[in-house]
């Protein structure tokens, strides 16, 4: 069982997974993938039993996409118990994680996925989330990807992460903070304004849909940084109707593959960022964030949480726009 505990100075919460440190690792150093790592992969058909037994499976021998929970969970089943009795606050590391291998080919990268099966894929995510939502410990439930070494990728197989935390982080705590300021003065959501600007102004939207647009942001933290959002006012993942999920998955493929052709080998994390389960919901507009990792975090940002970004947005949606995919 991992712990979580609050950093008192910032309200941070930290999660010590110390099983992790033993999850295996398939790069050599930094952006190097081991070789033959195929026939030793956990995530490869014919090795299923290299991992947890799976909770989905959309195949009983031939799977495309196959769901089981992580071997290492950074969280995991138990009881929530806190123990404030001392000067700080923690508790156990109550939730759910789960692994999504979304293909069974090991070296097949997202963006060369078909249309249907990243389709297929997208819904798979949306099953995993609108199952985990039901259980009443979680707070808040994270989709995550990590694409590259310099992501925090540790097998080369592509896989997505899904993790049900006990508590909200503090992103999502700084952003309901925002969004409640926004409110005061303006009487409406601080995204759904910041959407219709982007639209009239046209200057960092790369593409739109009916539904969803996608844009560079205004404040990028990172160079390439790319944000699709609902152009409608909706909180969570879990809100999607049929032609919600179309029409991003549209949307999102295609801004994969425009990201991959920055650099064929670019290392980015995808981000889908939810509202928490309880009554702030509302007040949640939800998004996705495609972050490219082109340079490091150091002393400034570490410090500060002030990023340097040397790629103005406006410069990095032309370079989007003018990828042919
Ligand atoms: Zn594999
Ligand atoms: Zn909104």
């Amino acid at each position: 069982m991992s712990e979580l505990r609050r950093n008192p100075i910032t309200g941070e919460w930290v999660t010590f997974a110390v099983k992790r440190g033993a999850r295996p690792y398939d790069f050599v150093k930094k952006s190097e993938a081991k070789k033959d790592s195929s026939k030793t992969c956990p995530f490869c058909p014919g090795n299923e039993n290299e991992t947890t037994k799976e909770v989905f499976q959309n195949d009983d021998k031939n799977w495309s996409i196959r769901v089981f929970p992580n071997k290492y969970p950074a969280l995991d089943f138990g009881d929530c118990d806190f123990e404030n009795h001392s000067f700080y606050e923690n508790m156990n590391g109550v939730g759910i994680h789960e692994v999504i291998v979304d293909t069974p080919n090991h070296n097949e990268k997202i963006y060369d996925f078909s249309s249907e099966h990243f389709l297929d894929v997208i819904k798979v995510l949306k099953m995993r989330f609108d199952d985990m939502k039901k259980r009443d410990f979680i707070k808040y439930i994270q989709i995550f990807k990590n694409n590259g070494a310099e992501a925090g990728m540790s097998l080369v197989h592509s896989h997505w992460q899904i993790i049900g935390m006990p508590v909200m982080g503090r992103i999502q705590n700084d952003t309901l903070f925002n969004a409640l300021e926004y409110r005061k003065k303006h009487n409406s959501c601080v995204m759904c304004d910041m959407i219709k600007n982007e639209i009239k102004e046209n200057i960092r939207v790369v593409s739109e849909n009916e539904n969803f647009v996608a844009f560079t942001p205004y404040a990028s933290k990172m160079s390439y940084e790319l944000w699709i959002a609902p152009k409608e006012h909706i909180s969570s993942f879990g809100e999607f109707n049929e032609k919600h999920i179309e029409d991003f998955t549209n949307i999102f493929h295609n801004m994969l593959k425009r990201v991959s052709l920055i650099n064929k080998d670019i290392s980015y994390n995808i981000c889908f960022m939810d509202s928490p389960i309880d009554e702030n919901k509302k007040y949640f507009h939800w998004y996705v964030k495609i972050v490219p990792r082109i340079g490091n975090f150091a002393g400034l940002e570490f410090s500060t949480g002030t990023f340097i970004n040397p790629v103005m947005p406006e410069d990095a949606a032309e370079v989007y726009k003018s990828k042919k995919v």
